[in-house]
């Protein structure tokens, strides 16, 4: 081997391939949940508001496990030049969306406050064509003001038909996007990354998508907005003792001055794009005071 080569080459060469997609891992839901309650323990303050926020999103996180084994699973349906999850999944998914509306509502109603408990008994007395528009929209954030409330909810319904979707495609069956930040299986904008921690892949790049859970590499040393290929910065809090803090970080643009944040898996094995992107909130205070424009929406983070 040339030891010149730098590690992108290396990586290039034919011996070595490099997983161009991976599907949702197994059970993620259920690690996203421990995660969550491990953060609600670790990060907020015992018994405030976001401590009990996020351990809500865990015991979503749990009914999300339980109604994406039960869902009945359509075969996907591969067609040249269309998304392999086509926004079209939704409406091929109607016979179980009153199924999985009743069954999460039925999983964390008792968690609910008074306000989520109304905003659950408007969404749930929607005739069926209605929560299926507002699934729509809410799969490309196009929510109206007053549909606002329903964010969180139609975004965990989604996720549920989506990620189990995604359990049954293969990395053959997907084409990388020509927007690298976009997920190549459903179109999502991705809402962070991780750096692999260990194993041949160590120190690769995985976007990830929060829709359909699943991640696609793109190389670190580009842009996920721009494609800019020079001076990229990695931003971190250096002053924190926070193990979870020290190993989010935020990649910045210089070219588009766009940031996604990413996690060290090298750091926190267990760090989830979804979870720990809630728990790192004290970056993108930083960033915003520098007038860095964040990419990659949470739905969890909008009613917060
Ligand atoms: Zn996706
Ligand atoms: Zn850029």
């Amino acid at each position: 081997m040339n030891i010149s080569m730098t590690p992108d080459e290396i990586q290039q060469q034919p011996f070595f391939h490099i997983p161009f997609w991976r599907a949702p891992e197994d059970e993620l839901f259920t690690a996203r949940a421990r995660r969550l309650n491990h953060l609600a323990r670790t990060i907020a303050v015992a018994d405030s508001n976001w401590a009990h926020y996020l351990d809500l999103l865990a015991a979503v996180c749990l009914a999300q496990e339980d109604l994406c084994q039960k869902l009945t699973v359509l075969k996907p349906v591969i067609k040249a030049d269309v998304l392999p999850l086509s926004p079209d999944l939704i409406d091929q998914y109607a016979p179980s969306w009153p199924q999985l509306f009743s069954h999460l509502h039925q999983a964390i109603h008792t968690r609910l406050t008074p306000t989520a408990q109304r905003v659950w008994q408007e969404l749930l007395a929607l005739p069926l064509s209605e929560q299926i528009a507002l699934l729509q929209r809410a799969r490309i954030h196009d929510l109206t003001l007053a549909e606002q409330d329903y964010t969180i909810w139609l975004n965990a319904l989604l996720q549920i038909v989506y990620t189990r979707a995604a359990h049954e495609l293969h990395e053959e069956q997907i084409t990388p996007s020509a927007e690298i930040g976009f997920c190549p299986c459903c179109g999502h904008d991705a809402v962070g990354a991780v750096i692999i921690g260990q194993g041949e892949l160590a120190g690769l790049r995985y976007l990830h998508c929060d829709l359909c859970n699943s991640r696609w590499h793109s190389v670190r040393a580009r842009c996920s907005f721009c494609d800019h290929d020079h001076d990229l910065g990695a931003y971190r809090i250096e002053t924190t003792d926070n193990e979870v803090l020290a190993a989010a970080e935020a990649e910045c643009c210089p070219q588009c001055h766009g940031y996604r944040k990413r996690y060290q898996l090298e750091k926190q094995q267990n760090a989830d794009p979804v979870a720990d992107d809630l728990a790192t909130l004290a970056l993108d205070v930083l960033l915003s005071k520098d007038n860095w424009q964040r990419g990659g929406v949470n739905p969890f983070l909008l009613m917060a």
